[in-house]
């Protein structure tokens, strides 16, 4: 067994954290060198990940994450939501999710289809 060579990321990364390792197989809306945004595997609603393995950005960050999540769920989802980012089932890396106002949540809320 040779591991493959391992290619320095640009974030640190852990590898045995969730967040990081969906950062390799999760189908996404939006990436750029901070951050990405894709549907939550466990709720059905797009977050934003930090690509850095850390539980707390700045403020400056946080605001540009919240920012690209916003426009992420305007063309993708449509709905009004407010931003979750209490990190209950991954506390040690930072995430937001942008759930929907009225408690309607579910599978199928994405307007755009194909
Ligand atoms: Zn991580
Ligand atoms: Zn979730």
């Amino acid at each position: 067994m040779t591991p493959a060579t391992p290619v320095t990321p640009a974030a640190p990364i852990d590898t045995t954290c969730e967040l990081c390792e969906a950062a390799q197989i999760t189908p996404w809306f939006y990436e750029d060198e901070v951050c990405w945004i894709a549907e939550c595997e466990q709720c059905w609603v797009p977050m934003v990940v930090w690509k850095t393995h850390d539980p707390n950005p700045t403020a400056e960050v946080r605001v540009v994450l919240l920012e690209k999540l916003a426009m992420v769920v305007a063309t993708e989802y449509g709905f009004d939501f407010y931003v979750d980012d209490h990190m209950r089932s991954i506390p040690h890396h930072y995430h937001a999710h942008a759930r929907p106002r009225g408690g309607f949540y579910g599978h199928g809320l994405r307007r755009t289809d194909g």
